[in-house]
């Protein structure tokens, strides 16, 4: 008999996600407190629920994709802990602060449940596509029973360690990101400026030791290297207020350990300049446009 998913959270990320597992023969009961995305997942295939604890009864795993940790840590103590199945899996794959995640994992354990952080690498693109990088922490059971779930929404699953150590891992990607990608902006603006063409220097540095995936998959300079959001005006892709939201989550963690990261702070105050402009919305390349002065 298929497995029944409850999933929480059906938004940009969430509504793709959940089309996937019902694509891959598993029953989805949905609820999101948005009626519109209820509906769209109704569409799909999966059953409205009418609360999250409603989602949950009788399910074999739930699923949550939430914007941050106050909404997971909410959900699962006043709807998912009273309603699941003893047994049921537990997966958050929302992004989220280490310490929440650590902080619900171990009151889901002291309830019982097997529960894993399995947060994403990828956007929107890679959620309806069924693409997506799922980076886990939890224990080895829990992770080989979330595995089979999360294969029909990504195309790696990785196990990262312990509880909240996909979050960890999640978060030192995406601080890496932001710093490789501002780095790259300010390198291509240089580079103009020198009197470089864009597209020589990008052929040069390409195969040379400057190389990274900011340049050579996703070029902020419009018309080199693949198609990129450059090329689209910056729109979709990855937005400035997500990777800020990344950066806000990797300073914090940093601060928790003691850990010194300079460039991930710098990159976390540039990319505020840049939402504060009003550039939330866009995609994160558009630093190169700021770094250019325009
Ligand atoms: P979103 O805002 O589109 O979706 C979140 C959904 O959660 C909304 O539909 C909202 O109504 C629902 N929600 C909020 N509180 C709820 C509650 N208490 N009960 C039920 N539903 C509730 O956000 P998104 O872009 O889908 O992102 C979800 C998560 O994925 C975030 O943690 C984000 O950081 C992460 N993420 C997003 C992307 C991306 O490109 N959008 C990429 C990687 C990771």
């Amino acid at each position: 008999m298929s497995q029944t998913i409850a999933f929480i959270g059906l938004g940009n990320m969430g509504g793709g996600m959940a089309a996937n597992l019902l694509k891959n023969g598993f029953a989805v009961r949905a609820f999101d407190l948005s009626e519109e995305a209820v509906a769209k997942a109704a569409e799909a295939g999966a059953v409205r629920c009418a609360s999250a604890a409603e989602a949950v009864a009788g399910a074999d795993a739930v699923v949550t994709m939430l914007p941050a940790g106050k909404h997971v840590e909410s959900v699962y103590a006043s709807e998912v802990f009273g309603a699941a199945k003893a047994d049921a899996l537990l997966l958050d794959c929302s992004t989220i602060d280490v310490a929440t995640a650590r902080r619900v994992e171990e009151a889901a354990a002291a309830k019982g449940f097997e529960m894993v952080d399995a947060p994403v690498s990828g956007g929107i693109a890679a959620a309806n596509g069924g693409t997506l990088t799922f980076m886990v922490g939890g224990t080895e059971q829990a992770f080989g029973r979330a595995k089979p779930i999360l294969s029909a929404m990504g195309k790696a699953v990785i196990h990262a360690g312990g509880a909240g150590n996909g979050q960890a891992a999640k978060i030192c990607n995406n601080m890496l990101l932001g710093a490789t990608m501002v780095a790259t902006c300010e390198t291509f603006a240089m580079a103009k400026k020198l009197g470089l063409d864009p597209q020589t220097f990008y052929d040069i540095s390409s195969v040379s030791s400057g190389q990274s995936w900011s340049m050579t998959s996703y070029c902020p300079v419009p018309g080199v290297g693949p198609q990129s959001p450059s090329d689209n005006g910056y729109q979709g892709g990855f937005a400035v207020g997500l990777m800020l939201k990344d950066l806000k989550l990797a300073s914090e963690a940093a601060a928790s350990v003691g850990a010194s990261v300079p460039m991930g702070n710098a990159a976390e105050s540039l990319y505020q300049l840049l939402a504060n402009r009003g550039e939330a919305g866009r995609d994160f390349s558009l630093m190169i446009e700021m770094l250019e002065g325009k």
